[in-house]
């Protein structure tokens, strides 16, 4: 089951915001905003998509952050109910979109958080594709770091040996005998070099970043939409959960992937093609098919980074003239409407506090001023009880003496 893989890592406390409540934009906003997309896509020279769990859900692979998902569950003890093997999984709507954009030019790179292979399955070739953390259908060699693609998921994860050899072919001749290790990363390890180096010359090259289906809260693979924003590029994401970037996002569409890739490529007036397992690797039954990124495509990248990006200064903005900024303002409107409201409910709320303290203190005084006049009073009255005892003592004494002297008289 493909969720049991997230068993096979290390426990890690710091799971990030887990089952945030999704959010739905209307079905006229969602077109608005696809249509907004699709220009932005059109008018766009470097467009690079950033994809997590959100886009696999459809194919049955549980997310792990979502109302369902493994993690969120995990919490209250439960397992994901849809839960696909890996080895049945098949790419989605939004794979087969994202193959179709790569290849009429639209798209020019992909960064994926999936181990799930289904982008590799969707046919696209390996240049174009950053897996940062593994594949499961993919093995590394520990000695040469050939990868190889697997016909059936690995039966480890975290990078552990599954017991294959490296057949070192090619040019890599001189490696025999190198121990064939998975390719999922666990928490503690580096993110592969190639994979990285790749993803974050794109993301900064990106006059446009796409995100889609993922919360973005696990660094460094969910900052990466953000490196092109110095360079005035364009951040839209697209996921039913908040994300941690929706700030900074020129356009956030709250609906399913597979709705949004399915008006935009209508837009675009590209089809989305079917699966076929004739491009899907895994399904070829060849174990020796090379996945490794050429190292030459590191290398050809990293000149343009240099030449476009890398010392120079901030590009010029990109001015887009549709609906999108209005649609920001109007959200920007609605925002700041909220929040003074908010502000105003806070500080009614705080007057009458304020209104109620006053008068239990006034209450109180009053209280206390009663308390101390009847004191004053049973105080005023105790003196006179006082009084009255001495007076009446004094006059019994007087008595005393006038009877005494009568009778000294009387014995005279
Ligand atoms: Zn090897």
């Amino acid at each position: 089951m493909s969720c049991n893989y997230a068993d096979g890592l290390s426990p890690y406390l710091n799971k990030g915001i887990l089952g945030a409540k999704e959010k739905f934009d209307d079905e006229e906003v969602v077109d608005e905003k696809c249509a907004t997309l699709a220009e932005m896509i059109t008018s766009s020279k470097h467009v690079v998509i950033h994809t997590g769990a959100g886009i696999s859900t459809a194919a049955g692979i549980p997310d792990f952050r979502g109302p369902n998902g493994v993690w969120t569950l995990e919490e209250k003890g439960e397992k994901p109910s849809i839960n696909i093997s890996f080895e049945d999984a098949v790419p989605t709507k939004t794979h087969m979109a994202i193959k179709a954009l790569i290849e009429s030019g639209h798209v020019k790179y992909i960064v994926s958080q999936n181990i799930d292979g289904l982008h590799m399955k969707s046919g696209i070739a390996r240049e174009h594709l950053s897996e940062l953390h593994g594949n499961i259908f993919v093995e590394n060699c520990n000695k040469c770091r050939t990868q190889y693609v697997r016909t059936t998921p690995a039966p480890t994860v975290g990078q552990k040996p599954t017991g294959g050899v490296c057949k070192g072919r090619g040019k890599q001749r001189a490696c025999r005998g190198g121990a064939l290790i998975d390719n999922i990363l666990d928490w503690e390890h580096d993110l592969p070099d190639k994979d990285m180096d790749l993803a974050y010359s794109h993301s900064c090259l990106a006059d446009l970043n796409i995100c889609l289906g993922s919360t973005l809260q696990i660094n460094p693979s969910g900052g990466l939409c953000l490196k092109n924003k110095k360079f005035n590029g364009k951040l839209v994401i697209c996921n039913l959960q908040p994300t941690k970037h929706d700030k900074k996002a020129d356009l956030v569409i709250s609906s399913y992937v597979d709705v949004v890739m399915e008006k935009v490529m209508k837009r675009l007036g590209i089809e989305i093609p079917n699966y076929s397992p004739d491009d899907d690797p895994t399904k070829k039954g060849d174990t020796d098919i090379d996945w490794t990124i050429q190292q030459e495509k590191v290398k050809e990248l990293e000149k343009i980074y240099n030449a476009k990006v890398k010392g120079t200064k901030k590009r010029k903005a990109f001015t887009y003239s549709w609906d999108m900024i209005d649609m920001k303002k109007e959200e920007l409107k609605k925002l700041k409407l909220e929040k003074q409201q908010k502000k105003e409910k806070e500080e009614e709320k705080v007057k009458e506090e304020e209104k109620m303290k006053e008068e239990e203190k006034v209450k109180e005084e009053e209280k206390v001023k009663g308390e101390e006049k009847v004191k004053e009073e049973e105080k005023v009255k105790g003196e006179e009880k006082v009084k009255e005892e001495e007076k009446v003592k004094k006059e019994e004494k007087l008595k005393e003496e006038e009877k005494e002297e009568k009778e000294k008289e009387k014995e005279k």
